[in-house]
């Protein structure tokens, strides 16, 4: 087993334990790279592993009948994978796939309950990871059916780069149609109008973030929502 020894650590809900807890945590933490399209998580089986992303997308989804899984939560460096463990649920309700390649720090889950038990620092990190993820699935559920193509879109694209810390990353028109649970020819339209704007360039797939204040400007107002919440005071 690779133990993790990142300094300083990546992620960022690992990051904000105090030292002493994260050296604690460290033994248990094995550093694995996780590859595009991979599925950490089917919903309804159990969860043996959780993850700590360092620089890996994963997208949560949901089935609906008759449609393409739709994406309802984007998890990077800000949080974790495996969540249910923390509220006693040893299965995850979603699936997760894997939409930007990356590594991780991942616990199994017998070791995750340990720790999760003995140390309060860690609990309140993830207790606070969860409030976040839930903001954010349900403000995702009214972007998802109010806000146009375009403003998701360049919400979704800001959410990549908070995520990611990079400006520049490899997403298909066919990735981000799925994602957003609308047609190509949708996803299409909505990109060119963001490069026609000098906000994006797209090339084969290779999207750069041009203009920043620009695409946080074009995005909805829930990417702010949700961005918030990282600065709100915790109680
Ligand atoms: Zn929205």
């Amino acid at each position: 087993m690779q133990v993790a020894d990142q300094v300083p650590v990546a992620n960022s809900l690992l990051a904000a334990l105090p030292d002493k807890e994260y050296q604690l945590l460290r033994p248990r933490l094995e550093q694995v790279a996780l590859s595009f399209g991979e599925e950490l998580y089917h919903p309804g089986e159990p969860i043996t592993q959780v993850y700590f992303p360092s620089d890996v997308l994963v997208s949560l989804l949901v089935q609906a009948e008759g449609h393409q899984a739709l994406e309802v939560g984007l998890v990077g460096r800000e949080g974790m994978l495996g969540t249910p463990l923390a509220l006693g649920v040893n299965a995850s309700p979603v699936g997760t796939v894997v939409q930007v390649a990356g590594e991780a720090l991942r616990m199994s889950a017998a070791d995750f309950h340990k720790e999760f038990q003995r140390s309060m620092p860690l609990r309140r990190e993830v207790y606070w990871y969860i409030y976040e993820l839930m903001i954010q699935t349900t403000q995702t559920a009214a972007c998802n059916r109010f806000h146009l193509i375009e403003a998701r879109l360049a919400r979704w694209l800001l959410m990549t780069r908070d995520r990611l810390r990079s400006n520049r990353f490899h997403l298909t028109q066919e990735l981000l149609a799925n994602m957003l649970g609308v047609r190509r020819v949708g996803v299409t339209k909505a990109a060119g109008t963001l490069r026609q704007r000098n906000l994006i360039s797209y090339n084969r797939g290779e999207i750069t973030i041009l203009d920043d204040d620009g695409l946080e400007a074009a995005a909805c107002q829930c990417y702010q929502i949700v961005r918030g919440m990282h600065n709100v005071a915790r109680g």
